[in-house]
């Protein structure tokens, strides 16, 4: 295991080279840093799966928005290095901004119709900027296999988009979506949630579960069932969006099937919330 502190972009791919050269594959499990057991579960199944798992620490600057809470996001390189260490990583590398925007860089991905929907809404850089370093960490590591978790499933829906259009030889993989024991998303941001927003910021899941019992019954009318949730919506939470979508493209649809899912987003008091689920769990 291999400790990369600094900006050595050559000598994390003679590390690489070295593993590919004893005969492994490679896995690359990318994250934001401040580790939690979301992203654990990600790096344990590519550690399991037998690659040499790569895991990256780096907060994007290019998917924040102006106003966003790049300068808050929550950092925490020496925790995440135990975190990744005891989840199976072999390599956790944390690049410095300037190793993957050098000076004079200028060329960006423009995802296509899926990044405009849900969060791609009211985030318009969002997705352009993870593909963008997505696409620089796949060329830079040129991973086997890539793990992404579902807690963000749209995001996990334009990596594997991204990887077939620009046909990329990645096995693209989702990890399930892992909770809090009170049903929370697992988030690095949970972190910045103040303990009377706890029960607020539950909302999202109760809906979730609401949304399941409501299919359970027979529900079938997606409009119907959007409206009535958002009915029920507190005010103290700002609701971003509340939809259900087929699985692939993310396209609204207007009846519940067995593979439709609900996509949740909300702003509480500053603090970005997300969560999805199918409908049939
Ligand atoms: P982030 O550090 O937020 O950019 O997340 C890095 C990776 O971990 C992404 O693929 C996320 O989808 C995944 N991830 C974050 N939270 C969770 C969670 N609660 N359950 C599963 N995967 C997660």
């Amino acid at each position: 295991m291999t400790h990369q502190h600094h900006s050595d972009t050559a000598g994390l791919r003679a590390l690489i080279q070295k593993a590919r050269q004893q005969g492994r594959t490679i896995g690359f499990v990318p994250t934001m840093g401040f580790l939690h057991r979301g992203h654990q579960s990600l790096i344990e199944a590519c550690s399991q799966a037998g690659h040499y798992t790569v895991v990256s620490i780096f907060v994007n600057p290019a998917q924040f928005g102006p106003n966003e809470d790049l300068d808050t996001y929550p950092r925490n390189p020496e925790g995440d290095f135990q975190l990744s260490r005891e989840a199976g990583a072999d390599l956790v590398w944390y690049p410095e901004v300037h190793d993957l925007y050098p000076p004079g860089c200028q060329t960006m991905v423009t995802p296509g119709d899926l990044a405009k929907r849900l969060c791609g809404l009211s985030r318009p850089q969002f997705f352009g900027g993870i593909c963008s370093v997505v696409l620089k960490f796949f060329n830079i590591i040129q991973p086997d296999a890539t793990w992404f978790g579902e807690k963000d499933f749209q995001q996990l829906a334009i990596i594997r988009k991204m990887v077939s259009d620009f046909y990329l030889n990645i096995q693209v993989m989702g990890g399930e979506l892992i909770r809090e024991e009170d049903g929370l998303a697992m988030s690095s941001r949970n972190a910045r949630i103040r303990p009377e927003d706890r029960e607020p910021a539950l909302t999202l899941y109760r809906t979730i579960l609401n949304a399941q019992e409501a299919y359970r019954r027979g529900e079938r009318d997606a409009l119907k069932l959007a409206r009535e949730l958002k009915a029920a919506w507190p005010d103290c939470l700002e609701l971003d969006y509340l939809d259900f979508r087929e699985p692939v493209l993310l396209e609204p649809t207007n009846e519940l099937k067995e593979d439709t899912r609900i996509f949740l987003g909300a702003w509480l008091n500053g603090v970005r919330l997300i969560d999805n689920a199918r409908v049939a769990p």
